[in-house]
């Protein structure tokens, strides 16, 4: 099966981005960090979530030395993370900002690999947690803020094996299709109701902390780099992309 990438050569304009705001989960490291600074180089207000402050920070402080709009910081463990957590986040972001304008579900835990027959249940909960129930929590509250932009976009990162099944790979595939599945059903009731699109993508192997501890034997750099996969983040975040919605996409 063959999936849809963004234009070939696609060259996004610098001001793409410019007046719009952008939460991106998992923004700390990898390829939630290159996307962040990417939208921001691109003019957007970036909304910095993850669970590690100090991360965040640096991607801030990143954002402010190369010029790009001051970004906001949001620490937050979407392991712990409760309903009212995230109600609470939702009226904050509402206070500071008329509307969001995209929404980058990133951030993931890999889990265990192993097979089914020796899986511990604690670590399958860990990962739908993180991997699909914040998603839902941070895609029902985020929603009424994102209705409000002229045209907004929900992307949320899928993987091969949120496609394929394969062996061992357990709860993280699980979790991957069930984000597949998410994608669709919230594309298909915002189709004809509003301007938010909604689409996933696979950013394929890419050279990350996820990536290393995933594949060991791997030579790291024989991957790209999360900043050489951005063509595909920048156009499902701009206007680009309007009118393309409930499609899974790959990065490349
Ligand atoms: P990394 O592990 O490098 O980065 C994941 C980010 O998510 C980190 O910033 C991490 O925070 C954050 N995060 C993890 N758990 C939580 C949590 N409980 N609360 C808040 N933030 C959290 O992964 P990648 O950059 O490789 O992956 C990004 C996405 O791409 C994931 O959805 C992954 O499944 C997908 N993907 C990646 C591929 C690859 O080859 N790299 C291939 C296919 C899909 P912290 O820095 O604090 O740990």
């Amino acid at each position: 099966m063959t999936f849809p990438t963004a234009p070939e050569n696609y060259s996004p304009t610098p001001d793409l981005l410019r007046g719009k705001t952008i939460l991106v989960t998992g923004a700390g490291d990898g390829i939630g960090r290159a996307a962040a600074l990417a939208y921001a180089a691109h003019g957007a207000t970036v909304i910095l979530l993850g669970r590690t402050e100090s991360k965040l920070e640096r991607v801030y402080d990143d954002i402010e030395a190369s010029g790009g709009p001051k970004p906001a910081l949001v620490a937050l463990d979407l392991a712990t993370a409760t309903e009212d957590n995230i109600i609470h986040l939702a009226s904050g972001l509402a206070q500071e900002f008329p509307h969001l304008d995209g929404l980058l579900h990133n951030a993931s835990i890999l889990g265990e690999r192993r097979p089914i027959e020796s899986a511990s249940y604690a670590s399958w909960l860990d990962v739908m947690q993180v991997n699909v129930n914040a998603q839902f929590l941070l895609t029902r509250y985020m929603l009424p803020l994102l209705q409000r932009a002229p045209t907004a976009s929900i992307v949320f990162t899928s993987s091969g094996v949120g496609r394929t099944g394969k062996a061992y790979w357990g709860a993280y595939a699980v979790s991957k299709f069930a984000t597949e599945g998410f994608m669709q059903v919230l594309a298909s009731e915002l189709e004809n109701t509003s301007r938010v699109r909604v689409n996933s993508l696979n950013p394929g192997a890419t050279n990350t902390a996820m990536r290393r501890t995933a594949y060991p034997g791997e030579q790291p750099t024989d991957n790209p780099a999360p900043e050489e996969i951005m063509a595909s983040y920048l156009y499902l975040m701009g206007d680009d992309s309007c009118g393309v919605t409930g499609r899974a996409f790959n990065s490349r």
